[in-house]
């Protein structure tokens, strides 16, 4: 499928999300998760008016942040190796899995001077135990912990909820999220202002934009996957 046509087709999903929850469409981005495809795909996704790409792993990331460099913020959305951090931190505009101080450590001493790396951090909100991220109880004292890496500055939250054919069987675990981050914005830490929840994929995103998701990352729906 041409990505023009499944971006107008996920827009109207989003767009009646935000008229059932009484949203500003404007509050919303869109991420194309690039990870299946190639960097022609993902320079086709920006042609069709996508600002935001996302991959989940280092191999394959560089080479396509580098075809849309200029064009497109780019996102990381995946787990990262500590190592592997050196490799990577000045070349991304968002991460999207912080979810150990270990990471944050390595992001303080491997970012340039002055570099500010904006980060969400993962939270494990279904409890699931195969999910990776922070506890929901973890969360204020992980915060806290994080004013000690100025490297690393706070922008949101991120989840990924357990697949389930019914999407609406996600709700709960999107409004713990934004549940979470009322908490953290209470906390009034200068380096965790907090604004996004990055929440919501292609089976799920427009349950996550009803709960108030400003970051959707959509790969099969809007680029396709190489299945
Ligand atoms: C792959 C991936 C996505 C996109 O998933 P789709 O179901 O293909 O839309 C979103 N977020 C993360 C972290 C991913 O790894």
């Amino acid at each position: 499928m041409d990505v023009k046509e499944n971006l107008s087709r996920i827009e109207q999903e989003i767009q009646t999300a935000c008229t059932r929850s009484g949203r500003d469409r404007s509050e919303i981005h869109i991420i194309a998760v690039t990870k299946y495809v190639t960097a022609d795909r993902a320079l086709e996704a920006i042609d069709a008016g996508i600002r935001h790409i996302g991959e989940n792993r280092l191999e394959g990331a560089l080479e396509k942040w580098e075809a849309c460099a200029g064009q497109a913020s780019l996102h990381f959305v995946g787990s990262l190796q500590t190592r592997k951090v050196k490799d990577i931190v000045d070349k991304y505009d968002y991460f999207h899995s912080l979810d150990r101080l270990s990471l944050a450590r390595e992001f303080q001493k491997r970012s340039p001077e002055n570099h500010v790396v904006p980060c969400m951090v993962q939270v494990n909100a279904s409890g699931e135990d195969s999910k990776a991220g922070i506890a929901p109880e973890e969360l204020p004292d992980f915060i806290e912990e994080l004013k000690n890496y100025p490297a690393v500055q706070v922008a949101g939250l991120m989840t990924m909820a357990p697949f389930d054919e019914n999407s609406e069987k996600t709700r709960p675990v999107f409004r713990k999220l934004r549940e979470l981050r009322s908490d953290v914005q209470k906390q009034q830490a200068p380096h965790a202002p907090c604004p996004h929840l990055s929440m919501g994929m292609s089976n799920d995103f427009a349950v996550a934009v009803e709960e108030g998701a400003t970051f959707v990352r959509i790969g099969t729906d809007l680029v396709g996957n190489r299945k």
